[in-house]
């Protein structure tokens, strides 16, 4: 049984940036994004059902997702979000779950930007972390990655639990809202005390 971390944060917290490092260290990255993009690409496997349900108007020409279609529909229709989800969700829970099994390396980082607010989480991974971040800080980050304005970037937010929440939940912390060189302490410490747990984890199984 791998041990697996669930990564975890808000919008533009640094969770994609911090995975990376990690997995510079030697951890096997399954991220939950990267994942779903995958089954909404031309010929993904959730391709079929999602044209089934909504219809080819959210179909893009090559048969991928059109994601601003969606968006549009989502948005004038709030049942569709959670038909969407009931459709990616189970996907993406299975294909992560196999990624996580598949891994050789001694520990997995499964990047989840939703994890705390899909449920189930403590089944799913040994341990949680996550990224922390100033919300003010995380929303300038995000516009100057994006362009996206202030109003559109809390809007976003709104739709994710509070920093606070997902505080209460976390096993471990990364702090990031500083600059990039005040990452590296933190993820050598943790990474050296995730192999530890691993160890011992591969050990108690055997
Ligand atoms: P997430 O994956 O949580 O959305 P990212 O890792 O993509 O967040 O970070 C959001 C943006 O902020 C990216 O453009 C990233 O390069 C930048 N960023 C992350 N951490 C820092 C930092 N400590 N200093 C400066 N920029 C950062």
């Amino acid at each position: 049984m791998s041990f697996i971390v669930g990564l975890t944060g808000g919008i533009g917290s640094g969770k994609s940036t911090v995975a990376e490092l990690f997995a510079e260290r030697g951890a096997a990255l399954v991220d939950a994004d990267v994942i779903a993009h995958a089954l909404t690409a031309p010929q993904g496997a959730a391709m079929a059902a999602i044209a089934a349900t909504f219809g080819d108007g959210v179909l893009q020409t090559d048969g991928a997702l059109d994601r601003t279609a969606m968006r549009n529909l989502v948005f004038s229709d709030r049942s569709a979000k959670a038909r969407l989800e009931a459709i990616l969700h189970p996907l993406i829970r299975e294909q992560s779950r196999a990624l996580c099994a598949a891994a050789t390396q001694p520990y997995v980082l499964l990047v989840v930007p939703l994890l705390v607010e899909t449920g189930g989480y403590r089944e799913r991974t040994d341990r949680v972390l996550v990224v922390d971040c100033d919300e003010a800080v995380q929303i300038a980050r995000v516009m100057a990655r994006s362009g996206l304005a202030v109003e559109a970037v809390k809007a976003i937010m709104a739709t994710q639990i509070s920093r606070l929440e997902r505080r209460a939940v976390a096993d471990d912390l990364v702090q990031n809202d500083g600059e990039f060189d005040a990452l590296l302490p933190q993820v050598e410490v943790l990474h050296r005390y995730y192999l530890e747990l691993a160890r011992a984890k591969a050990l108690a199984g055997r």
